[in-house]
């Protein structure tokens, strides 16, 4: 069986290097060509061909084919459909901002929480992504864009914590001075709220956005929309955030897709005010995105403005999200799911 070396540290290189034999300065060499896009050993052309042979043997890299790529005509929104080694496809979008530019990327192929509005959930989960697919969708979307990326949201395909070890290995190596080298600060991780791996995030204390999905103030809705909440509970998940944020100082995000007549009334407006009162926290309201096989619908304009109106007037910061390359299916695994349906039939 070989290795993945793009997962690996510096350290875990020379290391291996040592075992061969070979002198281990080398791994520092093979770590900067693998995070700045060498596809295979040959392109490293400062190893000699001997030891690339080497290497060849005990390891592989990891470097995925775009299936396809989408440019939204309106914002310049890049979406990528990408090919892994195994034939599975994943999504990624690159966001043009006034403060640079974001990639969203995804954490597995598919996904098991089974959101109701979700459309990376339909198929189930198929496997974990390994953290040298993470960087790759960052290091490959930048190289094919030729725009530098400086944020990095994990709000794609899948759910971050249940792929806990290798989205905290992914961290590290995206965060390696000799690789991407991006800060903490400028990632943010999306999670449907998995309570012990919250706390156990937060003993990391990393300087790391932490956005909760949290779509719904009670229970009933809640559980309705996200069966992960039947296992934990709304206030549960309210405290792990406030947990996080007394560990790590950063405020949290909270997710609120807007649909139309089932989290979006006056009661849900008031509840959430209620529960969000004098927390550090920030609320990220988007109108829900159409999703082909599911009857639910986005909120009208005048719901999603009454919403935020009482949000803001309990004096809980609020933003609408702009919707980017809503020409392009860019949400949330409709892309791979149009594939995945279009090879069906
Ligand atoms: N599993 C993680 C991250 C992936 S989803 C999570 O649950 O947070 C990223 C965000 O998009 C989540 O807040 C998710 O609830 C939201 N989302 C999923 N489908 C959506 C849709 N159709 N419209 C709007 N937001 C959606």
């Amino acid at each position: 069986m070989k290795e993945n070396i793009k997962s690996m540290f510096p350290e875990e290189i020379k290391a291996a290097l040592r075992d061969m034999g070979e002198s281990e300065y080398r791994g520092d060499q093979i770590f900067k060509w693998l995070h700045s896009g060498a596809r295979g050993f040959d392109d490293m052309t400062n190893i000699s061909k001997e030891l690339r042979e080497r290497l060849k043997e005990r390891y592989y890299i990891t470097a995925p084919d775009i299936i396809k790529k989408q440019i939204s005509k309106t914002d310049g929104t890049v979406k990528y459909l990408w090919r892994l080694y195994d034939g599975n496809a994943i999504e990624s979008v690159v966001m043009k901002y006034k403060y640079g530019n974001t990639v969203c990327i995804s954490s597995q192929v598919g996904c098991r929480m089974g959101c109701a509005f979700c459309a990376s959930t339909l198929g189930g989960l198929v496997r974990n992504l390994e953290p040298s697919e993470l960087i790759d969708q960052v290091l490959f979307s930048q190289l094919d864009s030729g725009e530098k990326i400086s944020n990095i949201v994990l709000m794609g395909i899948g759910e971050p914590l249940d792929n806990f070890d290798n989205v905290m290995r992914f961290l590290k190596l995206v965060n390696h001075p000799n690789g991407l080298n991006i800060g903490m600060r400028h990632i943010s991780l999306s999670t449907c709220g998995l309570l012990e791996k919250v706390d156990k995030i937060s003993t990391y204390n990393l300087q790391l956005t932490l956005s909760l999905s949290l779509h719904a103030p009670d229970d009933e809705t809640r559980s309705r929309i996200m069966p992960v909440n039947r296992a934990y509970g709304v206030d549960s998940v309210l405290e792990a955030c406030k947990r996080y944020f007394d560990a790590t100082g950063r405020r949290i995000s909270f997710e609120y897709a807007m649909i139309d007549g089932v989290n979006d009334t006056p009661y849900h407006a008031e509840l959430l005010a209620k529960k969000l009162r004098g927390t550090n926290c920030h609320v990220n309201l988007i109108p829900l995105n159409d999703v082909e096989e599911s009857p639910l619908r986005p909120s009208t304009p005048q719901t999603l403005r009454a919403f935020t109106d009482t949000l803001q007037k309990s004096g809980i910061n609020v933003t609408v999200r702009r919707r980017l390359g809503g020409d392009i299916d860019a949400s949330c695994g409709q892309l791979r799911r149009k594939a995945i349906n279009g090879n069906r039939s």
